[in-house]
């Protein structure tokens, strides 16, 4: 991305990136009359409900790859994931703050108190996934109604397009805090990426982006790279900052399907309940793939998944459970858009071990053994690429001054969890820094 700058904007923060990272930001920070720009390398895609919807509204249209050859999924428009994701929440885990000093309680309070996040009441939990419960609990797990970001009011229990963009607006994403912070004078620059931060003496002034119109500069005092868990690493590279993106983290997941004999075939609303494992770092939820990603799942399983095409048909009596398991921080993130990340023998005993609990609940909740089917691996939920106590002080500023990364790479360690929560804290967090730094400021030059 090369090119002399068009024309210039000015703006007090500049962010790069919409997901729930840089638009949580930008909300609070223009609710404390701050100049924003966001800019956004997607497009603000409006076609919600299909599964083509999903595809693209995904970075490559989904066609991510690792070098490895492991598949990985992440968002790239207007909110980021947040418009693809599932809208399971679970709160930041103990360790964060034991051992690193974090504490987000009042920011998870708050974006509670903001979102009505919760279980969704019984009326929305389909015959599938209480067939899963009823098993699940037979065998002795705690597998109960996860919280979810979704307003049950709006959400209807016999829609399962969560992750197609929620047309009836019921599950929250990221653009409902960018539409708050547009309200209050922020600016959003859609198919606009950020190439590099621009640095004076070691300082951020700005960044240089390229949009529909050609490239431009956007000088601000502050600076935010809040591309993603794989976007951001690369801006930074670009801006010299090589370490980002060494080591990173993913959740690998892994469906487990099988036709029900007995199962109500209607549509039913995904992940509204599930059992956490989390010592050892793997969650499993009641949901099957819709027709088109399981297609694309056993297509992907090579020939044992090809021979099962045709139970796709099948699909609508599907029971199924998905499984996330722990990764480790390793491989790579490079700026030329490629990337390393390999599973390792741990992370496949985990989900080796999901994949046999899965097969009994489910076998438990009727599906017979030889219809069993557990379909490939993929991953999502990048984080750990520009580590917090690593590229990044605690309050997550690199080493370029006045540059700060907020988004799900910052977090310090492999995850094992839905991000959104503590992503969405921990901007709130670093909101409320970057305005007590101006405040403090403020009263030194006018103790008056
Ligand atoms: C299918 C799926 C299901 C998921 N389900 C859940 C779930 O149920 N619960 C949960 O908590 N999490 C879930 N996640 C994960 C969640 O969506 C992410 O963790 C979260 O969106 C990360 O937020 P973020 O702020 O890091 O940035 P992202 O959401 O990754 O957004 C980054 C944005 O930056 C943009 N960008 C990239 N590079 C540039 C650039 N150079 N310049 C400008 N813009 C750029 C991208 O287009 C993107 O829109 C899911 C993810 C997927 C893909």
């Amino acid at each position: 991305m090369n090119g002399t700058p068009t024309r210039t904007l000015q703006a007090d923060v500049v962010i790069a990136g919409s997901g729930p990272g840089g638009a949580t930001v930008a909300r609070e920070l223009s609710r404390k009359g701050k100049k924003v720009i966001v800019c956004e390398a997607g497009k603000y895609h409006k076609w919600f409900g299909y599964t083509l919807s999903t595809v693209n509204m995904l970075d490559r249209k989904g066609m991510s790859f690792s070098r490895e050859g492991n598949w990985i999924v992440s968002g790239r428009t207007v909110g980021g994931g947040s418009v693809v994701y599932g809208g399971v929440a679970f709160k930041p885990p103990e360790w964060l703050r034991e051992k690193y000093g974090i504490d987000l309680e009042e920011e998870v309070d708050e974006f509670y108190d903001e979102v009505p996040i919760g279980p969704l009441p019984d009326s929305h939990i389909g015959p599938g996934a209480r067939k899963i419960m009823e098993a699940a609990r037979k065998m002795g797990l705690d597998w109960k109604p996860v919280d979810r970001l979704i307003r049950a009011e709006k959400c209807k229990p016999d829609c399962d397009q969560c992750m197609s963009g929620c047309k009836e607006g019921a599950k929250w994403t990221a653009r409902e805090f960018l539409e708050e912070a547009i309200g209050h004078g922020s600016q959003l620059l859609v198919q606009t990426e950020v190439e590099r931060v621009l640095t004076e003496s070691g300082d951020a002034v700005g960044v240089r982006a390229r949009g529909p119109e050609g490239s431009m500069d956007i000088l601000a005092d502050t600076v935010i790279v809040s591309a993603g868990g794989f976007g951001s690493p690369r801006v930074l590279q670009r801006s010299g900052l090589y370490e980002a993106g060494q080591g990173c983290a993913v959740d690998f997941g892994r469906y487990v399907v099988g036709p029900s004999r007995t199962h109500n075939p209607r549509k039913e609303i995904p992940a509204t309940t599930g059992a956490s494992f989390l010592e050892e770092g793997l969650i499993l939820l009641s949901a099957a793939p819709k027709s088109m990603m399981y297609a694309g799942l056993l297509g992907l399983s090579g020939p044992s998944g090809w021979a099962r095409l045709p139970k796709v048909l099948q699909t609508g009596k599907t029971l199924g459970i998905l499984m996330m398991t722990k990764d480790r921080v390793e491989g790579r993130v490079n700026a030329d858009g490629s990337f390393s990340k390999p599973i390792d023998e741990d992370c496949w005993a985990k989900l080796n071990k999901g994949t046999v609990i899965a097969e009994q609940i489910l076998q438990g909740a009727g599906v017979r053994r030889e219809d069993l089917t557990a379909l490939t691996c993929f991953a999502a939920h990048q984080v750990a690429s520009v580590r917090i106590g690593g590229l990044l002080d605690n309050d997550c500023q690199t080493p370029i001054k006045r540059c700060y990364c907020m988004d799900a790479s910052v977090i310090p360690e492999e995850w094992g969890l839905p991000p959104v929560v503590t992503t969405v804290s921990l901007a709130k967090r670093l909101a409320k820094h970057l305005t007590a730094s101006v405040e403090t400021k403020v009263a030194a030059q006018n103790p008056a």
